[in-house]
């Protein structure tokens, strides 16, 4: 009997389970002040030609800096921010953040380069989303086609909706990326409808690529692919050189990951700039 009530004890009150729902109270009660409270950072990680050795683009990351609960990982909040409806303007804040810093970087005479922003599913089925970013473009000044918006297979589900938003940004002279490319339930021929610019091959293909067989395989497959649908391929996640030589004898000309830069504050990206076109001379001269 009284393992019994042990068992019952432990299915009704385990402290994994407990703390787990205690946490994401905390989460929750504290994401809903963090906009007004300030208390998002956007970091943004180079996106480089390997070729010419040079950025062609920077991608913004997230991050919750709560006084309470301290660094919180987007993978964390997300999901709790698009459960719970606040995603719409975290994400309108991010969009319009990260338009003007590229802007503002470009009226410092910086090389023009796009900007990635992330966004979630909800956000991309927001009817109004178009038109927001559309305002937001035209109150900053940025150019449509220096922001690249990401989206993911997952958030294709719903075929049709989906594609008259990606047609409505393709005519806007927006850029899109299809992100961790090879995770998702993709139907492959919706590569074709849809109009994509850039195909982003998930980390976890690209981490281990110089070891595994397997990973190199599909990755090589996924660059042909991309390359017939004359859509640019981007490597995220490489981390050393053995990767980067598998993926330059792949031709993956663009590349994103700890081995070029990890993602920064936003004051660091001048510097970022600069070492690049330091090392771009070198090479030329030598
Ligand atoms: P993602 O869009 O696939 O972003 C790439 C993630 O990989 C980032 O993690 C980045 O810091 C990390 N990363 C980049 N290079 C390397 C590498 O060489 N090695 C390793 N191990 N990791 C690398 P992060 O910043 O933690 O973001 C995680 C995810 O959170 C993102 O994955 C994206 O799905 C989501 N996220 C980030 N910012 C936003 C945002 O503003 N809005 C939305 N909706 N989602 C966001
Ligand atoms: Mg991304
Ligand atoms: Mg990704
Ligand atoms: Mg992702």
């Amino acid at each position: 009997y009284a393992k019994e009530l042990g068992g019952n004890q432990v299915q009704f009150f385990s402290p994994h389970i407990y703390a787990k729902t205690v946490r994401r109270m905390m989460l929750e009660k504290h994401l809903r002040k963090a906009l007004e409270k300030n208390e998002f950072v956007l970091m943004y990680q180079p996106q480089v030609n390997v070729i010419a050795n040079e950025i062609v683009g920077f991608e913004s990351l997230i991050r919750w800096d709560s006084p309470q609960l301290g660094r919180v990982s987007p993978l964390e909040f997300i999901p709790i921010a698009e459960e719970t409806g606040l995603i719409y303007s975290i994400g309108k804040w991010v969009i319009e953040k990260a338009c003007a810093q590229n802007k503002h970087w470009q009226n410092l005479g910086l090389p023009k380069v796009s900007m990635a922003v992330n966004l979630s599913s909800k956000q991309f089925y927001d009817r109004s989303l178009c038109e927001q970013i559309a305002n937001i473009l035209q109150v900053t000044g940025l150019e449509p086609q220096y922001l690249e918006l990401e989206i993911t297979e997952s958030m294709t589900m719903d075929v049709q909706v989906a594609l008259a938003t990606l047609n409505s940004f393709n005519n806007m002279g927006l850029q899109i990326a299809m992100d961790d490319f090879g995770t998702g339930y993709s139907s492959l021929s919706y590569l074709k409808e849809f109009p994509i610019h850039h195909l982003k091959i998930d980390q976890s293909f690209v981490k281990d690529i110089s070891v595994n067989p397997t990973h190199a395989a599909i990755v090589n497959t996924i660059i042909t692919l991309a390359r017939n649908l004359k859509i640019n391929v981007i490597a995220e996640g490489v981390e050393n050189e053995a990767d980067l030589k598998v993926l330059q004898d792949f031709q993956c000309d663009t590349v994103q990951g700890y081995l070029f830069g990890r993602p920064v504050g936003a004051s660091e990206v001048p510097e970022i700039f600069a070492k690049f076109a330091r090392e771009s001379v070198q090479s030329s001269d030598a």
